[in-house]
C-alpha cells in the first residue's frame, strides 16, 4: 500500500566540526520519503523553488517517489542551516529561510486523497491540517512535530493530536508538551491529548512506543562513527510508516517491527551528509542490519 508524505523539501547547509556542506538535499519529507521508499510506494507533497537542483528531483525519482504532489514555484527553496557541536548531539539552527514555503498550500492531486498511510512529517501544523482535510478515510495517520511549533503554534499542534492515530516526538519535545520530566508519564499524558500510539525518540538511546498493547523499547542501531545526524528522526518515522504500509497482520505487532526498521534506516542516514549515504542503501543492507539488531537485544 502507498504512503503519502507531506513535509519540508529543503536545501540544507550543514556544519560539523569536520566539514561544511552547503545546499544538500534535505527537509523532513525528503528524508522520510526516501526512507519509506525502501518498503512501499511513496507520494510526496511539498514545494520547491525554481533553484532546486534537477539532480535532487532525479534522486527522488530513482527511489520511485511519485512527484505529482511536489509543486515547483517561482522563488527560493526552503533553506535550513545548522551547526553541530563536537559531540554531534547538540545542534544549533543558524538560519531558516522559508522561501516558497511561505505561500505554500498543499493541494493534493485527486489520486492522492485515498492513500491509506499518511505521514505528516515535520512542517507547520496548519499545513499538516490542510493535508488531513483533503484525505478520505486514511487507514493510519502519524504526525511528527518539533519544538518550534510547540513554541509558536501550540493550539494547532493540540488540535492535530486529536486527529491522528500516532504521534512521534523526541524526549525533550515530549517533556515540553506535557511539562512532565518523566518520559513514561509524559507518554501517558500525550495519549490523553488524542493519539492511540505515542512514539518517543531518544536519539542514540533508541525509542519507545506506548500503545494499547503496552510499551515497547527499540534500541538505536549502534554506530561507531556519526558523520551527520540531520534527518535521522525523519528517516526513523519514514522507514517506520513505509514498513507498516508494506506489512500484513496486526497493526501493533507490525508497529514494533517497523520501529526496528526505522532505527536501521536512521542509522544509515547518520553515516553520511544529508541523504548521501541513505541514497546508496539497498533493502538487503537494511535486512542485514535489522537481523544484527535482533541479535544485539536477544537475552
Ligand atoms: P531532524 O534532524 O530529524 O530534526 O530533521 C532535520 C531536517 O528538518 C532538515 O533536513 C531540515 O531541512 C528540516 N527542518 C529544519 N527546520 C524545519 C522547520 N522549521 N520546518 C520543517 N522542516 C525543518
Amino acid at each position: 500500500m502507498s504512503v503519502l508524505v507531506v513535509g519540508s523539501t529543503a536545501l540544507d547547509s550543514i556544519i560539523t566540526p569536520k566539514r561544511q556542506n552547503p545546499r544538500l538535499l534535505g527537509g523532513s519529507a525528503s528524508h522520510a520519503g526516501v526512507a519509506a521508499s525502501f518498503f512501499a510506494p511513496v507520494r510526496l507533497v511539498g514545494v520547491v523553488g525554481d533553484d532546486f537542483p534537477r539532480r535532487y528531483l532525479a534522486l527522488y525519482r530513482r527511489h520511485g517517489i511519485d512527484l505529482a504532489g511536489l509543486q515547483i514555484a517561482p522563488g527560493k527553496t526552503f533553506h535550513w542551516e545548522g551547526q553541530y557541536e563536537v559531540n554531534m548531539n547538540n545542534r544549533r539552527t543558524l538560519k531558516t529561510e522559508l522561501g516558497v514555503f511561505e505561500s505554500f498550500f498543499p493541494a493534493l492531486p485527486s489520486a492522492y486523497r485515498q492513500t491509506p498511510y499518511v505521514l505528516l512529517a515535520n512542517i507547520a501544523p496548519l499545513l499538516q491540517h490542510h493535508v488531513l482535510d483533503q484525505m478520505q478515510r486514511p487507514k493510519f495517520v502519524i504526525a511528527d512535530t518539533m519544538d518550534l511549533w510547540l513554541n509558536t503554534a501550540l493550539a494547532e499542534v493540540l488540535r492535530l493530536l486529536r486527529r491522528v492515530d500516532a504521534v512521534v516526538l523526541n524526549d525533550s519535545e515530549a517533556r515540553q508538551l506535557t511539562r512532565e520530566d518523566n518520559v513514561i508519564t509524559a507518554a501517558s499524558r500525550i495519549h490523553r491529548l488524542g493519539p492511540k500510539y505515542v512514539l518517543v525518540k531518544k536519539g542514540e538511546h533508541g525509542s519507545l512506543l506506548s500503545g494499547p498493547g503496552g510499551m515497547f523499547l527499540c534500541p538505536a542501531y549502534p554506530l561507531d562513527r556519526v558523520v551527520d545526524p540531520t534527518g535521522a528522526g525523519d528517516s526513523f518515522v519514514g522507514g517506520l510508516i513505509g514498513y507498516l504500509a508494506g506489512a500484513r497482520g496486526r497493526l501493533e505487532a507490525n508497529l514494533r517491527r517497523a520501529m526496528v526498521y526505522g532505527s536501521v534506516v536512521a542509522a544509515f542516514c547518520c553515516e553520511g551528509f544529508g541523504l548521501t549515504r541513505t541514497a546508496k542503501v539497498t533493502r538487503r543492507d537494511i535486512e542485514a542490519r535489522a537481523m544484527r539488531l535482533k541479535d544485539l537485544v536477544r537475552f
